[in-house]
């Protein structure tokens, strides 16, 4: 069996690993990333936050996306009832990127693995990781190939970055339930003839269908639109058939989505997923860090995956860095916190949308600016910026408004 010495091993090329490889390289290192998959390949998780741009361009890795003319996306608009609140990122209270994109995923991890190559950074893709063993913080990790070849990589630490893989967890049984209750999605790229040009393209947009039940609508600069509806499984229980036929069933359901998608094509076959919410009870150890989805993914409603993938990503990278460069790293203090810091902040978020506070809030009849120029921060995905009342209090204040905004409500 071959076998080949580096300093860090990157599992897995999506952003979180292309992020990490990259700011490792950048710093002199010898990285490897080893990817199961061919590119590009299919993954959810397209409408990214402007937070993420700050992680792309310290990876070197914005100039490469920026060349490939994705749509571009100015904010986020939440729909209920005929109802509309319109978050945009210029209007908001932490200084920032005020754009991001929306993405077909397939063709955005792509690109930054093409760029990872073009600086030098292997990328060993339909090799997957089936075994490690640590020895202290060195390990020998056992890869294989598509065709059944075994080799082995030594390295001087790990980056775990390897999505719904979740390897390390997996291997040393690290995985925890996730606090939140499984959900389902059922999604397709629809091809957008009825596009609402003087709307969109450059939002996200939510449509809050029944409780417990949303939409997202995200368009793309090829023309096609991503759509998808997700919630409590008893909502997809109640259609039948294909697929095809249980989507299009979903469209009718919805008078916004009934208008515009209704009897238009499908780039495939829709999709199905559930329960993807799951988390581990240690984000580091001896020789590792996890990063990405492989630390905690929530939920998709405030479309923070890609972000808190690439924050965590050059968050682990950069100490992975001073620690192989002789520096001491508290992996508590500075990893585990700032990437719960992230998670709670979105969790807060993702319940109070949930169980209706967030939208009394979003949904108020006299909304006040102020507030709303926080809560877009948080939308944006600057959930570390404790200066911001909605991401410091972020576990009260969301239910404390609420309460008011019902009790104004009710006194009117
Ligand atoms: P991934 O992108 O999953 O990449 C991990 C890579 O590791 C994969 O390419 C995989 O092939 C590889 N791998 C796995 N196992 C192995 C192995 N054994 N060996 C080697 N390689 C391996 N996020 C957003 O930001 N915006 C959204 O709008 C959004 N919508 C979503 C909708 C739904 C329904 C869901 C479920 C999620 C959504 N997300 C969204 C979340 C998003 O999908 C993820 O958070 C994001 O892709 C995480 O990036 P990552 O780099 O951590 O992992």
């Amino acid at each position: 069996m071959s076998s080949e010495k580096v300093d860090v091993l990157v599992i897995g090329a999506g952003p979180s690993g292309a992020v990490a490889a990259s700011i490792i390289h950048k710093h002199g290192l010898k990285v490897k990333v080893v990817e199961k998959l061919k590119f590009p390949r299919f993954v959810i998780g397209e409408s990214l936050l402007p937070r993420c741009m700050e992680a792309l361009e310290e990876a070197e890795l914005l100039e490469a996306v920026k060349a490939k003319g994705f749509q571009q996306k100015s904010g986020a608009k939440f729909v209920k009832d005929g109802k509309i609140c319109d978050f945009n990122f210029s209007n908001q209270f932490t200084q920032g990127w005020t754009w991001t994109w929306q993405v077909p995923r397939a063709d955005f991890d792509k690109t930054l693995t093409d760029e990872m190559e073009r600086k030098g950074i292997p990328v060993l893709f339909e090799t997957g990781v089936t075994d490690i063993k640590f020895n202290g913080s060195d390990s020998i990790t056992t890869i294989e190939d598509k065709d059944g070849n075994k080799s082995t990589i030594e390295a001087r630490f790990i980056v775990d970055a390897s999505g719904y893989g979740r390897v390390i967890p997996k291997l040393f049984n690290l995985d925890q339930p996730s606090n939140l209750p499984a959900r389902r999605t059922l999604f397709a790229h629809t091809v957008d003839v009825n596009r609402f040009v003087d709307e969109e393209p450059n939002r996200i947009t939510i449509v809050s269908h029944e409780p417990g039940v949303w939409i997202w609508i995200i368009p793309f600069s090829n023309g096609n639109t991503s759509v998808g509806f997700v919630g409590d499984t008893q909502f997809f229980d109640r259609f039948t058939g294909t697929p095809e036929e249980r989507f299009r069933a979903m469209i009718k359901t919805q008078p916004h989505t009934q208008r515009r998608f209704d009897g238009v094509d499908f780039v495939f076959e829709p999709r199905t997923l559930e329960g993807w919410s799951v988390t581990t009870n240690k984000f580091y150890g001896d020789g590792f860090v996890l990063t990405g989805n492989v630390t905690e993914f929530l939920d998709p409603i405030f479309s923070s995956g890609v972000t808190l993938a690439t924050v965590s990503g050059a968050t682990a990278a950069n100490l992975v860095v001073k620690k192989l460069k002789g520096q001491s790293v508290d992996w508590e203090k500075e990893f585990m916190e700032p990437t719960m810091q992230g998670v709670n902040t979105f969790r807060s978020y993702v319940m109070g949308w949930y169980d209706g506070t967030l939208q009394d809030i979003f949904f108020a009849p006299k909304p006040d600016d102020e507030i709303k120029k926080q809560i877009c921060s948080v939308l944006a995905g600057y959930v570390w910026d404790l200066n911001n009342p909605f991401v410091k209090k972020h576990d009260r204040v969301i239910k404390n408004l609420s309460h008011l905004i019902r009790l104004e409500e009710g006194a009117s």
